[in-house]
């Protein structure tokens, strides 16, 4: 039986984008759907094991959902953004593209030493960005307890490199 099925029925997917070959996972149509959008919250939420100090979204999409989910959760969010887009002093964070780098940061004063901290992102699929997030909050001083999805494509090994680094894992719906 497929999990969450009133989530993922909301999930688009569309070949090709943004290459030839790729199934790309569209989470706007569950975006714009009240009930999924609702749903999702509500059962990100439900996920969230032991006490939640910030929740961390990652750029752009899940900022969407991080901020959702604090609200619901009583906390703030931070946003982890691409470089160059922060104006205040930033602690940043590389990580390995198919072609070369990304750098992901945050503001350097975000955080206070010991945070519990839940990262949030629309989906993890090879896991660079997650892992990447991971070591620039712990970097900053961050417990991170949790990670949460929406989508996992678990067949490109994401969430379980994430488990070995230490970190609890949730999503909602996987694609194989
Ligand atoms: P990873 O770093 O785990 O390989 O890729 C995950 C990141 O790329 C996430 O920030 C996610 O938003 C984006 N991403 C990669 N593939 C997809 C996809 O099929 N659908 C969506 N919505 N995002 C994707």
């Amino acid at each position: 039986i497929q999990q969450n099925e009133d989530i993922r029925s909301r999930i688009r997917t569309i070949p090709d984008f943004p290459k030839p070959g790729i199934l790309f996972r569209d989470i706007t149509t569950l975006l714009l759907d009240p009930e999924g959008l609702r749903l999702t919250i509500e059962k990100m939420a439900a996920q969230v094991d032991g006490k939640v100090d910030l929740v961390a979204g990652v750029e752009a999409r899940g900022f969407v959902f991080g901020a959702a989910l604090a609200v619901r959760l009583g906390t703030g969010v931070l946003l982890i953004r691409k470089d160059g887009k922060l104006p205040g002093a930033t602690i940043a964070e590389d990580y390995a593209l198919e072609y070369g780098t990304d750098r992901i940061a945050i503001h350097a004063d975000a955080l206070v030493p010991g945070a519990r901290v839940l990262l949030v992102d629309d989906l993890i699929a090879t896991g660079g960005t997650a892992r990447a997030a991971v070591r620039l909050l712990r970097k900053a001083g961050a417990e991170v307890v949790q990670a949460s999805f929406v989508v996992d494509l678990p067949d490109l090994g994401g969430a379980d490199a994430l488990r070995s680094d230490g970190i609890q894992v949730a999503s909602l719906v996987a694609f194989e």
